[in-house]
């Protein structure tokens, strides 16, 4: 198995070469060249397995450089029960009828990152033994919140890795923020800036392709690489979760081998849903994939219109995760789906950059929108969802999953398509216990800090409280930096002690 380039498919490396360098030189993504076919019978086969066993049947497929021992002990790593509050690692959880919801936020930092980031560090020292001879990878990340946290804590004192953490000053909520500067571990920074995570995420895209920087780490035998769903590494381990829960599905009576589902994802990078689309492309029977955003909705009118334009208001929401307009991974899709045609998307992303905006072909756009359906949602209906769901089925989502759950109701409505369908859950909802607290008490909430809040919200729902958050109230705070973002490669220099 190869990978190529979105931008210049003459490229040509293997998965370790992919993982290590994160990005491809000329600006590129890194994309496999085939997808591995699981027929029925294949899926079939793993109905009865573990989660680690699911996830060594699929990454062997993509991950052919790596030996079988590199492979089992990178996921066995990963996935430990120590590590998991749930046994399934990744629970199906039938919520009414067709209505199921995969939760995939039970790792140590509580969001569905934990699901790629507990993996991407055994990925990524292994990848850089077979292809970086000893280097020290420095892991640059830009984060809405909950990847910094997620990758300070897969990182944290890996032998021959540094990890640094940018994220938006107030795009963060409390509790993101205090499990990020509470951060334990001595190869660990973590930086708070002036701007919001699209400017985050462009300075650490420059800093990445900045020659003068890479000459400096060079000397110090130091390389970038990047932990952001932009890697590979980061992405694979999530098409496991799609395979995963349709074995459970099957196993809980909900579907047989060989049904269609549709797969309703919070989507703000197009990571998540990306991997639903290969595990679709894969042969899984996914018949839509649904795109749920806030009011950040530019990834939904994209796949209404097929004109993806950033140059709009942007809006700071209870679902911070998904205050996003520059969707990077959608850049994959499009190669994907244009036929692998490296010029256009090295088109389109030239315009993105200089026009904020670019419209692709009717023929493209109606091509994805056999496969992709899109909504979104304000923060008033989010509200109104967290309530009634956890008034009628006792069952409390965070805001994240709030919008997918809101948009999926809409589309049933609009559609009458009610096939058996999974909502992808991303983050336990004590992440965000303002504003779920406020959901559910319909309104007001007392003015209380961020520990009084989770256990507040755990008095009136009764829904347990993950131990990794309730044990941040006992920590210090490490990291206090705030800088604006044209001073971010400097804080490169100076938290690297270049
Ligand atoms: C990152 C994140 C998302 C968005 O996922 P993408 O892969 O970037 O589309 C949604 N919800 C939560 C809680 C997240 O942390």
């Amino acid at each position: 198995m190869f990978y190529t380039s979105t931008r210049d498919k003459s490229i040509k490396v293997t998965a370790a070469q992919a993982i290590a360098q994160g990005i491809s030189e000329e600006g590129g993504l890194f994309v496999p060249c085939e997808l591995p076919q699981f027929n029925l019978e294949k899926v079939s086969s793993m109905v009865n397995m573990s989660y680690i066993d699911r996830a060594k049947t699929v990454l062997k497929e993509f991950l052919t450089d790596f030996s079988e021992e590199e492979l089992n002990y990178c996921v066995e790593g990963a996935y430990a029960a120590a590590k998991f509050s749930s046994a399934k690692i990744a629970p199906t959880v039938n919520i009414d009828g067709n209505k199921n919801i995969l939760e995939l936020w039970h790792g140590p930092t509580c969001a569905f990152k934990d699901m790629a980031l507990q993996l991407l560090p055994y990925l990524m020292t292994v990848s850089a033994k077979k292809t970086a001879d000893g280097k020290t990878i420095v892991i640059l990340v830009a984060t809405s919140g909950d990847t910094g946290k997620a990758a300070l804590e897969g990182f944290k004192d890996v032998e021959n890795t540094k990890i640094l953490v940018f994220y938006p000053v107030d795009g963060v909520s409390p509790m993101q923020k205090l499990q990020m500067t509470t951060q334990e571990g001595g190869n660990v920074a973590v930086c708070a800036i002036n701007g919001n995570f699209d400017d985050a995420q462009s300075a650490v895209k420059s800093i990445f392709t900045n020659a003068e920087i890479k000459e400096e780490l060079a000397k110090k035998n130091m390389m970038f690489s990047s932990a952001n769903s932009i890697n590979w590494g980061r992405l694979v381990p999530q098409i496991v979760y799609y395979f995963s829960t349709y074995c459970d599905m099957i196993e809980m009576g909900k579907i047989n081998a060989g049904d269609e589902i549709n797969v309703v994802v919070p989507t703000g990078n197009f990571g998540n849903i990306l991997a639903g689309y290969y595990a679709k492309q894969m042969g899984l029977p996914i018949k839509k994939l649904i795109c749920a955003s806030n009011s950040n909705n530019v990834l939904t009118d994209f796949l209404k219109t097929g004109t993806y334009n950033k140059n709009r208001d942007f809006y700071t929401t209870t679902s911070p995760s998904m205050d996003i307009l520059i969707s990077s991974n959608l850049e994959r899709l499009l190669y994907h789906m244009s036929g692998e045609d490296d010029k256009l998307v090295a088109d389109l992303m030239n315009k993105l950059v200089t026009d904020g905006k670019y419209t692709v072909s009717d023929e493209l756009i109606a091509e994805i929108q056999t496969m992709f359906d899109a909504g979104y949602t304000n923060e008033d209906r989010v509200d109104e969802t967290i309530k009634s769901h956890f008034d009628k089925y006792k069952y409390l989502c965070d805001t994240h999953t709030a919008v997918a759950v809101k948009v999926y109701d809409e589309y049933v409505k609009t559609t009458g398509d009610d096939i058996p369908s999974v909502i992808d859950s991303t983050a336990s909802p004590y992440k965000f216990s303002a504003s779920v607290l406020k959901a559910v008490l319909n309104g007001e909430i007392p003015e209380i800090d961020e520990f009084e809040m989770v256990r507040e919200l755990n008095r009136v729902t009764g829904a347990d409280v993950p131990a990794p958050l309730a044990s941040l109230k006992d920590k210090t705070v490490r990291f206090t930096d705030v800088c604006n973002k044209e001073d971010m490669s400097r804080m490169v220099f100076k938290l690297l002690e270049l």
